[in-house]
């Protein structure tokens, strides 16, 4: 018997399944109609043809943490899906641009890794990517629409809005136009436009916006405000083409992403409002609108929104952090990931993201940052590196300016301070998290009087086998011979000898415990000999920094040879 499934998307059938005769049938979900489209599957969560993505900065301020995360969160998905990330100036509002913002703008964004596969330096085939640069394509798009009767001209004086607007504040109501211009008939309004009249162009928007989906917030449609207010005579209608030719932001923003092929469009929840005039506007061009995900605004501690005005949280002042670690933070700043742990690099964060976000707003706590700045750094704190190096002079600085530090000349080798800081942090990079205490924690490195490595505190008995195990190892051994191997010797066979000297006497089934604790206890007095029992670095490494001279000569100090 053949057994029929109909379904709405292709799924798995197993083997079993097929043999008892079952079959799948996949039909297209009836069409929908215009005011409520079809319900995308839930599962979007990441798009399964390479996605276009753009980061549409205005140059109005700089680059901050929640329009870098924008950027991130486009930049990721693109990449993600093998798709192309673009980045758009969005410079329509003249009056605003900061002069160096720009220029800001790239440097901030090479900084954190961010390079754009289109946009401005690096061209592309949609170009310009400076939307001053696109105005007659926006005027061509607003003449579309006022041919389709999509949009208007309005020609009403700024003192007429201004007083409307007035009299509907005082009403209560928003600063929607009344459409006195809506019924102008397009002759005239040609006509008066070719006369020089003054006029912006408005879009006339629907009676109800259409819905649409959101890929954060679902489906958005019900409780957004409708286009028309029925107690009310006015309108939505946003200006499209501003009185000097130059378009608004709601214009450009939707030819653009539309010419340039954009196919998913991450940000701030801030522009949800706007959205719907975009779809409006996408409708009456009889585009397809790309997908829409509107990212939770990011709030302090306080629930207080981070504003772009604050300095405060400008993306230059963050400099002070591995790009990765900020990446790595911001990335996490409503994403909700499946990655066994938070820590991700830039590769990773490519192979983990998917475009499931988190709802309401996220809340930005410095602390994150710390904690993932110290784990990216570890990898950056070898030698050669730049962070390294950067670090190490951060700490020469630091040792240069403390009061408390004297630092012995004579403990240093021909390198002066610089290679013995440099000499300490490749040892210890384990340790480090922040130069702020650093070197008070290795103050031994560079002051004799920093520790008491006399051994007041061990009893006299204990240390007879010490000297006697340091007497036949370490301090035969001669200046040049003083190397890891040798060190390695030495310390084994100490450990040895003061294992005899413990073992003896001992049953033979209570041996072995000594012979392991003669191990640990050549350790210890090693590092109170050398450090004054501080801890830090293995002891190998503290041997060979120190070298022979510093070593030997507080070895016998704290023998009391
Ligand atoms: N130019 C807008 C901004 O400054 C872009 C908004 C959008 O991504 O559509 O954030």
């Amino acid at each position: 018997m053949l057994r029929t499934l109909i379904l709405r998307k292709a799924p798995f059938i197993c083997k079993p399944c097929v043999s008892a005769g079952w079959r799948l049938e996949v039909r297209r979900a009836r069409s929908t109609s215009t005011q409520r489209p079809q319900k995308p599957p839930r599962k979007i969560e990441v798009p399964n043809r390479p996605a276009r993505t753009r980061f549409a900065p205005s140059p109005t301020g700089y680059l901050h943490l929640g329009s870098l995360r924008t950027a991130l969160f486009n930049y990721l998905i693109a990449k993600r899906t093998g798709g192309q990330f673009l980045l758009r100036i969005e410079d329509t509002d003249q009056r605003r641009t900061v002069p160096d913002a720009e220029q800001r703008l790239f440097d901030d964004l090479r900084w954190a890794g961010l390079e754009w596969d289109e946009g401005p330096e690096v061209g592309g085939p949609y170009g310009p990517y400076k939307q001053s640069q696109r105005t007659p394509l926006y005027r061509q798009h607003a003449d579309k629409l006022l041919d389709s009767g999509h949009a208007y001209r309005c020609f009403c004086t700024p003192q007429r809005l201004a007083e409307l607007a007035e009299h509907r504040a005082k009403l209560g109501l928003p600063t929607d136009y009344d459409r006195t211009c809506a019924n102008v008939p397009k002759e005239e309004s040609d006509d008066r436009a070719s006369q020089g009249e003054k006029h912006v162009v408005r879009l006339r928007v629907p009676d109800i916006y259409p819905p649409f989906f959101d890929l954060v917030y679902g489906y958005v449609g019900k409780g957004l405000k409708p286009a028309t207010n029925p107690k009310d005579d006015a309108y939505d209608d946003p200006i499209l083409l501003k009185s000097d030719g130059l378009p608004t932001y709601h214009l450009a923003n939707v030819v653009d992403d539309h010419h340039m092929k954009i196919t998913h469009v991450i940000r701030g929840t801030e522009w949800l409002p706007s959205t719907p005039k975009h779809l409006a506007m996408y409708q009456a061009f009889g585009w397809q609108p790309p997908n829409f995900a509107h990212v939770g605004l990011l709030v302090d501690v306080n629930g207080n929104k981070l504003s772009k005005r604050n300095m405060d949280i400008d993306v230059s002042s963050y400099r002070r952090y591995l790009p990765e670690a900020v990446n790595n933070f911001v990335a996490l700043l409503g994403w909700s990931h499946r990655n066994r742990s938070d820590v991700m690099s830039m590769e990773e964060l490519v192979k983990n993201f998917t475009l499931k976000f988190t709802t309401g707003s996220v809340v930005v706590t410095e602390a994150k940052l710390s904690y993932l700045q110290n784990h990216h750094q570890q990898k950056h704190l070898v030698p050669g590196d730049p962070y390294f190096e950067k670090v190490v002079d951060e700490l020469v600085t630091l040792i240069e300016e403390n009061q408390k530090i004297q630092v012995d000349e004579n403990l240093l080798s021909d390198g002066g301070l610089r290679a013995r800081v440099s000499d300490v942090l490749r040892i210890d990079n384990k340790n480090f998290t922040k130069t702020e205490g650093f070197i008070e924690e290795h103050d031994y490195f560079f002051s004799d009087a920093a520790i008491d490595c006399s051994s007041a505190k061990v009893a006299p008995e204990k240390l007879e086998a010490v000297k006697i195990a340091w007497q036949k190892t370490f301090l035969q051994i001669q200046p040049d011979g003083w190397t890891k191997e040798s060190l390695q010797q030495a310390i084994k066979e100490s450990a040895e000898t003061l294992a005899e000297y413990r073992a003896k006497g001992l049953p033979d089934e209570e041996k072995g415990r000594a012979e392991k604790g003669a191990k640990k206890e050549t350790w210890q007095h090693l590092r109170q000999a050398l450090s004054g029992g501080k801890h830090g670095p293995g002891v190998q490494d503290t041997l060979l920094v120190l070298g022979h001279e510093v070593c030997t000569r507080r070895m016998n100090t704290y023998l009391s040879l």
